[in-house]
């Protein structure tokens, strides 16, 4: 489902994409804009869809960037109307450089509000849900600066695989081994995730926040899955290097290959 896309430009070498469904989300606010104020509500609205989602990408060059450094290959990243999503080909398992690579995303999103909070400033009450934002640029401006403070919060909450989940598991993952670490943040993320989709749905009435938080809790369990998945390939071709070597030892230049490297799968 993830290939239904529409490539747009590379920034830093990296394909940026839109998935379809973002056309309908566009098409959606654009609709919505329009009914509430004409041409003139629609290329606001679309407007601000245009600068909220640079400020995702941005947040997901964040964590690419950072990722490049610690020699991740990040071919594409992928815009949804929940978000955006950076491909990595593998994700580092020392806790160091996991933690590094997710803390960079929200920073960003920290690092713009506090550029834009010199800039503008914020209006009487913020941070107060129902605080009034003036109609005009500033306004703009300063609901941009809320926005990006409310995506580096929310990213920080410890619901795997979401920034803060992945941030847990990195610490976990300095006392216990890797799989572990994955089990429990996904199993604490599943949790929370549930929880949240309860709140969303049932008190707050928010649809679109409850499923966001179905959407993370599948994704907590897929990527457990493809952790140990991983690691019990791994554990099958070490044994079958072992039992090679009983018969023919393996040189240093010929590694056993890894199912994972080798399968091209729609997996
Ligand atoms: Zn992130």
């Amino acid at each position: 489902m993830l290939r239904w896309s529409i490539n747009l430009f590379r920034v830093f070498g990296i394909q940026l994409a839109l998935h379809v469904s973002f056309l309908l989300f566009l098409a959606y606010e654009g609709w919505e804009g329009w009914r509430e104020g004409g041409w003139e509500g629609l290329v606001g609205s679309l407007a601000l869809i245009v600068l909220f989602f640079v400020c995702v990408v941005m947040h997901e060059l964040g964590h690419s960037l950072t990722a490049r450094r610690f020699g991740v290959k990040v071919p594409r990243i992928l815009l949804m109307p929940i978000g955006g999503m950076a491909e990595f080909d593998h994700i580092p398992q020392q806790p160091r450089a996991e933690f590094l690579i997710t803390a960079a995303g929200p920073l960003v999103n920290f690092v713009i509000a506090a550029l834009l909070y010199a800039l503008f400033g914020v209006p009487k009450g913020w941070p107060a849900l129902n605080t009034e934002f003036p109609d005009t640029w500033l306004g703009l401006a300063q609901v941009l600066l809320s926005w990006n403070v409310t995506m580096g919060c929310f990213n920080l909450l410890p619901v795997f695989p979401m920034d803060g989940g992945r941030i847990f598991r990195a610490g976990l993952a300095t006392r216990m081994n890797y799989v572990r670490a994955t089990y429990w943040a996904s199993l604490v993320g599943k949790a929370l995730a549930l929880g949240g989709g309860v709140v969303a749905a049932y008190f707050w009435h928010n649809f679109l926040l409850a499923g966001l938080f179905l959407f993370i809790f599948f994704a907590g369990e897929t990527e457990y899955r493809s952790v140990l998945r991983r690691e019990r390939e791994d554990a099958y071709w070490a044994e079958m290097a072992r039992r090679l070597a009983a018969v023919a030892p393996v040189t240093p230049e010929s590694p056993p290959p890894r199912l994972s490297d080798c399968y091209h799968g729609p997996n």
